[in-house]
């Protein structure tokens, strides 16, 4: 059995007369940019996330990088990050000029070691960005304290977490600024690039109102340098639609991790996803388990049919692009043998239990 590592027809199907309707009416009330609807999502968005503001933006690293220019980020300055996310995290720190500072992770969570944080302060350090990889929280609290005794901005690189809890507290609820994603494949997707900056302080939502639209308050008079960035009115009506579904598409996925857990938690070729005592709710962007001998696995899932993907193969230290900032490969040992490791199985909401079962079969005959 073909199973797809991610099939979004099937979620367009089970909505496709509420989207349609949703789109066309963008298309006859034609307020393309910044209409009526990119308003009700943040107010939505805000309200998920409980704060008071929040802020459309084109896509996830554009809300990185809005984020990290209205905490006064900028050539020079150092910026604190995990080495092993998506790249856009540690894209938009260098395309600001500033030093991505590295930090190795916690071998369970995958997420940045805030032991391993504090080494990493110096008086040039202007802002923490910890990624909640997968679906879940970074451990936050000692990220808040040492944010707050060194005074350090916290930039949430929450993309991959709407909806997540870290001890009862949502994800995006906790940093100066927290950025999420609406690419297709979040667990909230548009129907093309999106994005959305949550924040509690007024005087930075303003910042970042005004940074989307290349710096302008109001129109023509530019206070500052900004970007064209906002969220497309078309995405947000696709959004509207799709919110009241996300914490069942949510459930979905910890229904469908709870079943892969129960499977491979007696085999001792498979390290299943380490679920914190902090984390209250888990989202599972991503499942994603180790296997010592991946390319093995692999080869074993192409000839099953079996969708899969690495997240994320290269640790940042090693990429290419990065090169100019000289770090030793072995100062990052944990996001090294991750990198090696880590495979990801299809967890979205629609899977059905027979495609699960297809997965599980493959896996536990390979590694036994
Ligand atoms: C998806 C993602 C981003 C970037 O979001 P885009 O909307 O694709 O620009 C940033 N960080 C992480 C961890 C992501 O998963």
């Amino acid at each position: 059995m073909k199973v797809p590592l991610l099939d979004l027809t099937r979620q367009y199907r089970s909505l496709k007369k509420e989207l349609d309707t949703a789109v066309l009416k963008v298309l006859e009330h034609e307020k393309f940019i910044l209409g009526p609807e990119v308003n009700l999502l943040e107010q939505k968005i805000a309200e998920l996330c409980q704060v008071d503001y929040a802020c459309g933006v084109a896509s996830g690293t554009d809300a990185l990088l809005l984020a990290l220019r209205a905490a006064g980020v900028q050539a020079g300055d150092e910026v604190i990050t995990s080495d092993f996310s998506f790249f856009a995290t540690a894209g938009v720190i260098a395309r600001l000029g500033a030093i991505p500072i590295f930090v190795d992770i916690e071998k369970d969570s995958y997420n940045i070691d805030p032991r391993l944080v504090e080494h990493a302060i110096t008086s040039k350090t202007k802002a923490i960005v910890p990624v909640h990889l997968f679906g879940q929280v970074a451990d936050m609290d000692p990220i808040l304290e040492l944010a707050q005794k060194h005074n350090i901005k916290v930039v949430e690189d929450a993309a991959q977490a709407i909806g997540a809890e870290y001890k009862n507290r949502k994800a995006g609820s906790m940093g100066d600024f927290s950025c999420f994603s609406f690419y297709p494949s979040k667990n909230l997707g548009a129907g093309g690039d999106g994005g959305m900056i949550v924040t509690k302080e007024e005087t930075d939502y303003e910042t970042i109102n005004m940074l989307r639209v290349h710096g302008a308050k109001p129109k023509y008079h530019h206070r500052l340098i900004g970007y064209n960035s906002r969220l497309a009115t078309i995405q947000a009506a696709i959004l509207l639609v799709k919110l009241p579904y996300l914490n069942r598409w949510s459930e979905k996925r910890r229904e469908h991790a709870r079943k892969y857990d129960e499977a491979f938690k007696n085999l001792s070729g498979v390290v299943t996803p380490t679920v914190k005592n902090y984390t209250s709710f888990h989202i599972f962007n991503q499942y994603t388990i180790a296997v010592p001998n991946r390319e093995e696995l692999m080869a074993k899932l192409k000839d099953a049919g079996i969708g899969f993907d690495i997240y994320y193969p290269i640790p940042f230290h090693k990429q290419e692009c990065f090169a100019f900032l000289n770090y030793a490969d072995d100062g990052f040992p944990i996001a090294n043998k991750a990198a090696q490791e880590v495979l990801s199985l299809p967890i979205y909401p629609e899977l059905t239990a027979e495609e699960q079962d297809a997965v599980i079969e493959t896996i536990v005959k390979a590694v036994l």
